[in-house]
């Protein structure tokens, strides 16, 4: 009998260890919920949340085939323990996974309990993710391989085996609570699949343009990605489905054709971003715990005010731009790319709050939390990989340029629903007008210019710094690629992420 292990891949289509499991007789398809990983500082209800209407969808679809979908609760040695005493495991399947520190170590135990009992463990890719890679050379055209290769169907039957399954906690048992959210996303493929339809087909036309500002990015961004995070979709299917639109677009009359080829070039690369940066995590996991630069070490570890880091969370900075996101994050669980950096940079910068808390604090209120992506963007928006642009977002020139009627400011913040449009972006200079917001907590001007000076000053002085910043690009900067090979083969010129586009 042969084990599949259900990860980050609650799906049955497009899934290569599941296929191949198959093929070799009977399999038991497990989903491992494990209480410890979810005590971990990064977890919380609206992650558990997402989780359960995946795995029920994904029950379901297994007991359509079958055999339905065990569930266990406990550390997935003593799981796999357990169930070695009633079958003959022979093999055990499941997709790599690139995820957490916590996760990183469960999996080193599990490989040594596999060596302990002989039985093999298969991990499939099933993203662009390479592990035990020397350098990034040629990383971009090893992505393309891997996307291009065919999506795999489901099998159609599976035969039943015998074995206990338990139920889901609910998130009262694990003590989950989450009061602020109103409108979180909601997970299973279906959900997914709907996302996917209606942004290739209708939603998505506007997406270059329309991505940066939190005013149209709700419904102009895919949303896809709590699902690329959970696995209820494949990264490939969903590359592949781009392509097969970009190929209608081009047989497309042009008058007709509209923002969609800039739509789909704009999104495809994005795809590929995704896994350019967990395969960073892969490569070096401690970016989850320390600066990528060990430059920045020290900087502002002992300066942390926890005051800030309070109005910071709660909304009430004073800058509206700023409180609107952070508001609107915590009852929607999603932001726009734009927005995410500019809320970590004002703490990183402007408040000088050193990351790792503000990090774990996103991560929870992130329903498409996905740490590769999450501590990279996270360590570049704060200044601390030594190899990207020192960027410090402006938020009122933020407000003004995403935001410029005040209309999301307006909806996030009711303080400020009557604030005169003059000063949307500056209410502290209508004083009369706050109905209890708060004044700004620092002045931007001078904690922007007061950030800059320490992080260029650090660059400029440290001959350390140069060295080091080739070993990091070495083995984590992404390269020209020599491979456009999108449907459309136009190169992007640069972009707001900050490296250049793989
Ligand atoms: C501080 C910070 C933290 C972030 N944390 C996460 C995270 O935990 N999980 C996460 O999925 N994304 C994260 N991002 C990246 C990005 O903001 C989100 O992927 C995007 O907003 C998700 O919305 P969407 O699915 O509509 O994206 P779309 O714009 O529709 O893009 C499609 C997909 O491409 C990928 N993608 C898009 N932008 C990026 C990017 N800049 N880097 C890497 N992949 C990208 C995602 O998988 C996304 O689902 C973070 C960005 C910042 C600045």
């Amino acid at each position: 009998m042969n084990v599949l292990w259900f990860k980050r891949d609650l799906r049955i289509e497009d899934h290569e260890a599941l296929k191949k499991a198959e093929k070799l007789g009977p399999i038991l398809p497990i989903y491992i919920f494990e209480p410890k990983l979810w005590q971990q500082p990064d977890m919380s209800y609206r992650h558990y949340v997402f989780l359960q209407e995946c795995v029920s969808e994904l029950d379901r679809s297994l007991n359509s085939l079958g055999q339905k979908l065990i569930i266990k609760i406990g550390n997935a040695v003593d799981v796999f323990d357990d169930i070695q005493k009633r079958h003959r495991v022979q093999t055990l399947w499941s997709h790599q996974e690139t995820w957490n520190g916590w996760t990183y170590d469960r999996d080193k135990a599990v490989k040594r309990w596999c060596e302990s009992h002989n039985i093999s463990w298969h991990e499939p890719v099933q993203n662009g993710v390479i592990r035990r890679l020397k350098n990034r050379n040629g990383w971009s055209a090893r992505w393309y391989q891997q996307m291009k290769q065919h999506v795999l169907v489901s099998p159609t039957q599976l035969k039943a085996i015998e074995e206990q399954s338990e139920n889901l906690p609910s998130p009262a048992e694990l003590g989950f609570r989450d009061v602020d959210f109103t409108d979180l996303q909601r997970g299973g493929r279906q959900e997914g699949l709907k996302l996917l339809h209606s942004f290739l087909n209708d939603r998505g036309e506007g997406y270059t343009r329309e991505m940066s500002s939190p005013v149209t990015a709700f419904g102009t961004c895919s949303r896809l990605s709590a699902h690329l995070a959970f696995g209820t979709l494949s990264i490939r299917e969903v590359f592949q489905a781009c392509e097969r639109r970009n190929q209608e677009i081009k047989k497309m009359p042009r008058g007709m054709k509209g923002k969609w080829p800039s739509a789909m070039r704009s999104f495809s690369g994005r795809l590929r971003w995704h896994c350019h940066f967990i395969q960073k995590i892969e490569d070096e996991p401690c970016i989850e715990f320390k600066n990528l630069h060990s430059a920045y070490d020290g900087l502002r570890e002992y300066d942390f005010n926890d005051e800030y880091f309070e109005a910071w969370k709660t909304g009430m900075t004073g800058y509206p731009m700023v409180d609107a996101c952070m508001r609107a994050l915590a009852a929607t669980g999603w932001l726009n790319f734009r927005m995410r950096a500019m809320v970590i940079s004002f703490a990183s910068h402007h408040l000088w709050l050193h990351w790792r808390k503000t990090a774990l604090h996103l991560a929870k209120l992130f329903s498409d939390y996905e740490p590769g992506i999450h501590y990279s963007q996270i360590q570049m928006q704060s200044g601390t990989t030594g190899i990207n642009a020192i960027r410090i977002y402006n938020p009122i020139k933020q407000g003004i340029d995403q935001d410029p009627e005040g209309l999301f400011i307006r909806r996030w913040i009711p303080e400020l629903c009557d604030m005169d449009q003059d000063f949307i972006h500056k209410p502290w200079q209508a004083e009369s007008q706050m109905n209890g917001y708060p004044m700004p907590i620092v002045d931007e001007k001078i904690e922007r210019k007061a950030a800059a000076d320490k992080l260029y000053g650090l660059r400029k002085k440290n001959d350390m710094h140069k060295e080091q910043v080739q070993k990091i690009l070495s083995k984590h900067g992404s390269r020209k690629s020599r491979f456009p090979r999108t449907t459309d083969t136009k190169r992007i010129k640069s972009n707001a992420q900050g490296e250049l586009p793989l």
